[in-house]
């Protein structure tokens, strides 16, 4: 047994040294017998605190013991892996992703929704999720298909199947619109779209009926846009009442699904307050009065610094170059006000606006606009464990959760950017080596 493991491991090195495209996975191979890793980085995060010197234990695909190494105890035949210069962290937790789409500097939201097919869509939808599994997210909360209607379900599936490589998902499958708010917008008022971005439901009992088919086809929260820029001269402006998105709640809540709300403006932010949802995504007018309502009502905020960055470059901004455009400086503020309110913020950085894979962004973005590094890692493990309600399973290096984990090389907690420098990832105690990637997005 021993020898077949260190041929196993000498294979995994090889793949290291080799990476294939069509192979990227090394998975344990237990022939009916255990497997255990024990790994010893220079450091380990253990969702809440850098622990210098701790070693893991893995037993198949949980992990079975952290701590010093007096404290863990290896079995014999256990694969013991040396990670010098390197920090061993939960697997990271991408709080708004959307893998059906692709940065829209590539193609505009209207041209894919509209022109791109569902095969193509979902096929670009595969690499998206072995892109983001390999940068070391094994887990996203994917709000939203944006006209790919229940695939993301799907996609969930043959991941969980091991069809394909991808990170676990928590998903919203079609999101909830108001009627006449969302795109994309027909040639002319006469016609009607072909495609819907999301699902159009007003008013009590389409709204419940829209909730309770999302849960019956799979989805695990669901996503309401309580504004959206359908105000005049296409300012943002709210949508549902607040008796709609409490009903929403409600119904939502019935099925044990957490409501998820889109809102940038300060009535959408106030009115999902009000409904008692469980996430604000982007909050962009929120002021210290908005956070202080969202800790007192136990609402997070999930604040997409990186969308915003990307959409102002996709526009002509030259990032260092020119000064900040004043939808940057104005979010810039409204961070600082998040931060110094307590509110709970997650890490989602709505990727997918940008390039999968490239998840790191939002990170660096949180430590740009003032959140230390410790923080920004907290709201990638452990805090996004806890608001998303999958703690019991993933988010910290604790004994019994899965072996979700990632090794890079140096501290990340020093240089949040070393996040990116991933040696590999390991998903239910498979691990899985960064190697070459195929073309597309
Ligand atoms: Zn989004």
């Amino acid at each position: 047994m021993r020898k077949y493991c260190c041929l196993l491991l000498l294979l995994s090195f090889l793949s290291c040294v080799f990476p294939a495209s069509a192979q990227i996975a090394v998975r344990p191979q237990h022939g009916g017998q255990d497997t255990f890793y024990l790994l010893r980085p220079d450091r380990v995060f253990d969702g809440q605190q850098m622990q210098e010197g701790w070693q893991v234990l893995v037993h198949n695909h949980l992990i079975e013991a952290v701590g010093a190494p007096g404290l863990v105890k290896a079995p014999p035949g256990a694969i013991t892996i040396d990670l010098k210069g390197t920090t061993l962290l939960p697997g990271l937790i991408e709080g708004h992703s959307h893998l059906f789409l692709h940065p829209y500097n590539e193609e505009s939201w209207n041209d894919q929704v509209l022109k791109e097919s569902r095969a193509e869509r979902l096929a670009r939808a595969t690499v998206h999720a072995r892109k983001t599994l390999l940068a070391g997210f094994t887990t996203v909360r994917d709000l939203g298909t944006e006209g790919a209607g229940y695939d993301d379900v799907g996609l969930k599936r043959a991941i969980e199947k091991g069809i394909i490589p991808g990170p676990h998902m928590i998903v919203a499958t079609r999101a909830i619109v108001a009627t006449g708010s969302y795109g994309p917008k027909a040639l002319s008022y006469d016609l009607e779209s072909p495609v819907k971005g999301a699902a159009e439901a007003d008013g009590r009992d389409a709204l419940i009926r829209e909730i309770r088919t999302q849960i019956g086809k799979g989805a695990d929260v669901i996503k309401i846009y309580a504004d959206y820029r359908w105000g005049l001269n296409k300012k943002a402006a709210p949508t549902f009442t607040v008796e709609e998105l409490k009903t929403a709640v409600e119904a939502a809540g019935s099925g044990g699904r957490p409501v998820v709300v889109h809102a940038l403006t300060m009535e959408g932010m106030r009115r999902a307050i009000q409904a008692g949802v469980a996430t604000i995504e982007h909050g962009d007018e929120g002021t210290a009065e908005i956070f202080a309502q969202m800790k007192e009502k136990g609402i997070a905020l999930c604040p997409t610094l990186a969308a915003g960055d990307a959409i102002e470059q996709y526009d002509g901004w030259k990032k260092g170059t020119d000064p900040d455009p004043d939808d940057i400086k104005k979010k810039k503020a409204s961070f600082t006000a998040a931060l110094a309110s307590g509110v709970t913020i997650c890490m989602g950085g709505d990727v997918g606006v940008y390039t999968h894979g490239d998840n790191a962004r939002e990170m660096e973005a949180m430590v740009a606009y003032g959140m230390k590094p410790l923080d920004v890692l907290r709201s990638a493990t452990s805090v996004n464990a806890d608001v998303f309600r999958i703690n019991g399973a993933v988010g910290r290096i604790k004994p019994g959760l899965l072996a979700d984990l990632l090794v890079v090389e140096g501290d990340p907690a020093q240089d949040i950017s070393r996040i990116r420098k991933v040696k590999w990832v390991m998903k239910e105690g498979i691990i899985y080596y960064p190697g070459l990637s195929t073309p597309g997005h």
